[in-house]
């Protein structure tokens, strides 16, 4: 029987690899909400949508279109904003310096939230974000929590950058990682949070084959 896997926790503490990897073993979609909230940021900047006036908000919300492809070459999914694949732009950090304001706004976490819904609907899918467990499926089989010491989560968010040929120096990393924290769990619409029944993963001493089976061994028992 198909299951959803909720993967939420800390910025860059390793989910999207571990959902990815997860996914794959097990033949699911993975779906990167976080990537999600990202198109809508660049499109609010390209338009230059005012957060708080809720007609642009609503106006802009209506015109977005986001979709994932799979990318045979790259091996992923790719994330498409009104038919453009915007994969590389979101990942920039003018993107990751407004995306936790963005997604404050209630209006925009309603559309994600009933598209990822959605999504999942088939069962089937491992799905990464923030709020995955305690908002969009409360009734997913497998929840799991994830959190890393910040330096480390700094660290490995500095190679992943670099290898997209972006060179951040770590103190402005750390600064971002913490900012997004911040907003991410103390906004009032469905905050991050650990639901109750989510099982607690602490990456920064595990290798990721580690953390893979840790999820595993989950949807298996
Ligand atoms: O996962 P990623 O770090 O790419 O997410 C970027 C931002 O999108 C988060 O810092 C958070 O503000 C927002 N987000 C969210 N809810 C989700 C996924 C991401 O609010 N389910």
């Amino acid at each position: 029987k198909k299951i959803v896997i909720a993967l939420d926790g800390y910025s860059s503490c390793g989910k999207s690899t571990t959902a990815k990897l997860v996914a794959a073993a097990l033949g699911y979609a993975y779906i990167d909400t976080g990537a999600m909230y990202r198109a809508v940021t660049l499109y609010f900047l390209d338009h230059h949508v005012s957060l708080t006036n809720p007609k642009e908000v609503k106006e802009a919300l209506s015109n977005i279109e986001i979709d994932f492809h799979y990318n045979p070459k790259t091996n992923r999914n790719e994330v498409f904003l009104n038919g453009l694949n915007v994969e590389d732009e979101i990942r920039k950090m003018y993107i990751s310096n407004q995306v936790s304001e963005v997604s404050v706004v209630a209006e925009v976490r309603r559309a994600m939230v009933s598209q990822q819904q959605k999504m999942g609907k088939k069962r089937g899918v491992v799905m990464d974000g923030r709020d995955i467990g305690t908002a969009v499926f409360p009734d997913a089989e497998v929840k799991i929590f994830m959190t890393a010491d910040v330096d480390t989560r700094a660290k490995r968010r500095q190679v992943e950058l670099l290898e997209k040929k972006q060179l951040v120096n770590l103190g402005e990393i750390k600064q971002n990682l913490q900012k997004r924290d911040h907003i991410d769990s103390t906004r009032e619409e469905s905050p991050l949070r650990r639901a109750k029944d989510a099982a607690l993963l602490d990456t920064s001493h595990m290798t990721i084959d580690e953390q893979v089976d840790f999820v595993l061994e989950k949807v298996t028992s």
